[in-house]
């Protein structure tokens, strides 16, 4: 374990403030030095000097002032208790051994000058003392001088290198790690960082690789699961008989499969990625595609040397509440069709080859209530009459077939005229007059004035209007009423027929229209459900629209609409 950067931080901060002891330190011990010896000239010697002058003083006074003794000896007292050269001891000795002399035998002159001799020998030897202390007081200053500056200038190289070199330690490792964690925002995994530091900073920098090593190998193994799985989805896809086509949410070519392929004469590494509009501009197929209606109309398609049929179904492919693109289905429906095909042409065959055979039963019913052939019993009667009416049933029965398999065939034969939409209802009303008054059923038409011609085929137009009114008198109670009316908005003309009969369950509605619907648990022996089926085809092929509005218990209205005659 290498030094922890809080233990740097702490020496760094402990080194500068230890240089700051040493320098004041120092600096307090070369100032005493210097004052000690100041002093110590000061009191040994200066002091010596002065005692010996007072005694030289007091010497020309002898012997006629007798206080000049009094002072003298105060003097050599001083003197002896302030001792401090070597030879001193021994000078001052004699000068007291000379004094007292002196003073025994003061007639001797030879006293005073062994007296003053003493003295200037204490004299010169505290002098001497004095220059000698000076000198080594200039010796400590030049020292202190000396010291104080190698210290001094030793300090305040550490010091800088330590100022220059002591950011470097946080800083570098810390640009290192932001730029290493800026390569892994920008999903580079295979970042490294390479600190020699064994402090925080290291240790970062491991915690760091690791990370990213997980990272690399997350990535690495998600990457390989993932084209795994993307490979897997794209066999899938390419082996389906459907084709199918991706875009992105802009438009562009993502996919298309091997049937894609060759439906749209077209090959995948040459457009993927293109803007599908584009490639529409030169190829039918693409354009039918794109359109975004139609949905439900089959495609007939011609490839591979054979006629395919094909349904489109839009995925529109949502993420996040997004859209990210759509998947275009074409879906191969070509045995589908061709079983239908068979089923119409069968029913055609068959409604076609009823119709004749019925038509003559109906015909030789009708013939034997005449009187003229022969008188009936009532019984009979009844039973003719009940032929006549199944035979009725029967051939309306053939014709919806028959008008079906036209439909489905696309054979619908329209004679587009101006027709007065009140003729066209009188002739429906007629037509259905019979059965309701079987019901006691008051049908009301409600026509305005002026209304004006319709662009339609009068035939089919009203074979409409007698399936709404046969299924409102159907689904009505006795001695209830129907409501048939026309009315003119935005250049077309309106017909609804509205019934207060038991009405249709909401969640029917839709598929009220579908071929061969029947709303569940209404056991209606006489309906085959194509009725409103052929009537949306018959109002559609016209160019114009049909609807329901209805209400479980309430009654129900049918309508629909067709332009108006130019
Ligand atoms: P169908 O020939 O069997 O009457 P339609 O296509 O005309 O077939 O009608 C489909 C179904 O719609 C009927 O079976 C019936 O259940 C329902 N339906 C049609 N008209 C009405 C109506 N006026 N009131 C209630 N139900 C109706």
């Amino acid at each position: 374990m290498g030094v922890r950067l809080k233990t740097k931080l702490s020496l760094g901060l402990g080194f500068l403030f230890l240089v700051i002891l040493t320098f004041g330190i120092l600096s307090l011990y070369y100032i005493n030095r210097l004052s000690s010896d100041a002093n110590r000239i000061l009191k040994n010697n200066y002091e010596s000097l002065v005692y010996s002058n007072n005694m030289l003083g007091a010497l020309e006074d002898l012997p006629d002032d007798s206080s000049a003794i009094t002072v003298f000896r105060a003097n050599l007292r001083n003197q002896e208790a302030n001792i401090t050269e070597p030879g001193e001891r021994e000078v001052t000795e004699s000068l007291q051994k000379n004094f007292q002399e002196l003073l025994a035998n003061p007639e001797d002159s030879s006293n005073y000058v062994q007296v003053r001799e003493s003295i200037r020998m204490i004299n010169d030897l505290n002098q001497e003392a004095i220059l000698k202390k000076n000198a080594i007081a200039g010796a400590t200053a030049e020292s202190a001088k000396l010291w104080l500056t190698i210290i001094f200038t030793t300090l305040i190289l550490i010091v800088l290198t330590f100022i220059y070199n002591f950011p470097g330690v946080i800083a570098e490792p810390v640009a290192k790690l932001a730029d290493g964690i800026r390569e892994i925002a920008n999903k580079n995994y295979g970042k490294r960082i390479y600190l020699k530091q064994e402090d925080e900073f290291g240790e970062l920098a491991q915690a760091f690789n690791s990370m990213a090593g997980k990272l690399d190998e997350y990535e690495n193994s998600n990457l390989a699961k993932l084209t795994f799985e993307k490979k897997r989805i794209e066999t899938i896809i390419n082996q389906m008989r459907d084709g199918i086509i991706g875009l992105d949410e802009k438009g562009h070519l993502l996919f298309l499969n091997a049937v894609a392929e060759k439906l749209l004469g077209l090959k995948e590494a040459d457009i993927l990625g293109k803007y599908a509009p584009d490639l529409a501009l030169k190829n039918d197929l693409m354009r039918t595609l794109l359109q975004e209606e139609g949905t439900k109309k089959e495609l007939k398609i011609y490839a591979d040397n054979k006629e395919s049929y094909f349904n489109k179904d839009v995925l529109h492919v949502v993420n996040n509440g997004q859209v990210a693109g759509k998947v275009i289905v074409l879906r191969n429906i070509t045995l589908f069709h061709e079983l239908n095909e068979a089923k119409t042409n069968f029913i055609a065959t068959v409604s076609h080859e009823l119709k004749t055979p019925l038509s003559s039963i109906k015909m030789s019913a009708q013939l034997l209530t005449d009187n003229r052939v022969g008188q009936l019993n009532t019984e009979q009667q009844e039973l003719t009459k009940s032929i006549s009416e199944d035979a009725d049933r029967l051939l309306n029965i053939t014709s919806e077939l028959l008008n079906m398999s036209q439909v489905e065939t696309g054979n619908i034969q329209l004679k587009l005229q101006p027709a007065r939409p009140a003729a066209i209802i009188e002739q429906a009303v007629q037509a259905v007059q019979f059965q309701a008054q079987q019901k006691n059923i008051t049908l009301r038409t409600n026509l305005p004035e002026d209304l004006p011609a319709v662009q339609a085929d009068k035939e089919k137009t009203s074979w409409v209007i007698i399936n709404f009114l046969t299924n409102a008198i159907r689904y009505s109670p006795d001695t209830s009423f129907i409501d048939i009316a026309a009315y003119h908005k935005d250049n077309k003309v309106f017909f609804t027929v509205t019934d207060y009969g038991r009405g249709i369950d909401e969640k029917y509605l839709p598929r009220i229209f579908d071929r061969y619907f029947k709303v569940p648990g209404t056991h209606e022996r006489n309906g085959t459900g194509l009725g409103l089926a052929i009537s949306k085809e018959f109002i559609e092929a016209q160019g114009g629209a049909i609807w329901v509005k209805s209400r479980i218990g309430e009654g129900s209205l049918f309508g629909f609409h067709l332009s108006q005659a130019k």
